[in-house]
């Protein structure tokens, strides 16, 4: 038996070492980088469905290495949170996020609110709501303008979960329920989490003009959110008809690369901001 288990490990360490060391150098790359400041953030505006004026924005982290050059999130956001980095790192993308968005309010523009994503390791951390609480603090910005974005699966342990939001909602923080619909999907837990906001997943707001099934799911999530007293977000909307369908549902608010991609902060600022009055 010994021998065979010997066999078996040899073999997953050979089958795995080139994808394992590829990851090991792009962790380090990870650590590194965030030593040197190869991240940033851009932001994407979220609209007002009925209106087209914008209502807030979702910041979303960048990194581009210094070889590689830019490197998707969905790159690297599971290997940083394998690895523990995500926590370093999503302090970072919480105090930038945060500085951003006081250094548009110090400059007069009507103060809107950000999201930020929380990973799940991050989500996990008791004393999270204790940091955010300083940062917001330090930075001296409003809690109303600032929404967390957490996923499904972050709440499968209920009790857990429920604590941590319940800081949030102490702080003054809002909190929404990003890619709704593709988690871990209990009813139960909608009723008794402490949220504001559905964001509506992209993969049924794209197919809600060719699928009936994902125009269904669209329309229900809306309803549903309405009666709850929760706010609705679609996100990846790409293009006009879809904005209509939403329209017709009284979907509240659309991200998607109809009005914008994310862009970074100058850009941003000149694209989306307005002074007050
Ligand atoms: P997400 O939070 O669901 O973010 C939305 C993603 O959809 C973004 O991809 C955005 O660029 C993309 N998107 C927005 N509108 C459209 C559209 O109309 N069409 C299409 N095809 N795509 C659209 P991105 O920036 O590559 O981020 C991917 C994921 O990485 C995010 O999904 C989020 O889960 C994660 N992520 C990004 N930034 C952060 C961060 O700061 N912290 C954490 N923990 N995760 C992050
Ligand atoms: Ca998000
Ligand atoms: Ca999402
Ligand atoms: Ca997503």
């Amino acid at each position: 038996l010994a021998k065979e288990q010997g066999s078996e490990v040899k073999r997953f360490s050979k089958g795995m070492t080139t994808i394992a060391r590829e990851k090991l150098i792009l962790e380090s790359d990870l650590r590194k980088g965030l030593e040197r400041g190869e991240f940033y953030l851009e932001y994407q505006p979220k609209m007002s469905v009925e209106h087209g004026n914008i209502l807030g924005m979702e910041a979303l982290v960048r990194w581009n290495h210094p070889v590689r050059g830019p490197v998707s999130p969905g790159e690297f956001i599971p290997l940083a949170e394998e690895s523990g980095l995500i926590v370093p790192l999503g302090e970072w993308v919480l105090y930038e996020a945060f500085r951003q968005n006081k250094e548009w309010q110090n400059k007069g523009y009507d103060p809107l609110c950000m999201s930020v994503n929380l990973s799940i390791r991050q989500f996990r951390q008791p004393r999270l709501a204790e940091q955010i609480g300083r940062m917001l603090e330090e930075i001296d910005l409003d809690p109303q303008y600032v929404e967390l974005e957490i996923t499904e699966s972050m709440t499968v342990d209920k009790d857990a979960a429920f604590e941590q939001l319940k800081r949030f909602k102490q702080l003054g923080l809002h909190i929404s329920i990003d890619d709704f619909g593709t988690g871990y999907s209990s009813l139960h837990y909608l009723k008794n989490m402490p949220i504001d906001r559905l964001k509506i997943d992209r993969s049924f707001v794209s197919e809600v003009m060719s699928g009936q099934s994902d125009a269904a799911i669209v329309s229900t999530i809306t309803s549903m959110a309405h009666h709850l007293k929760l706010k609705v977000t679609a996100e990846g909307v790409e293009n006009e008809e879809q904005l209509e369908f939403l329209r017709n549902q009284h979907c509240h608010e659309a991200q998607g690369f109809l009005f914008s991609r994310p862009v970074p902060a100058g850009q941003f600022e000149r694209m989306f901001l307005k002074k007050l009055g």
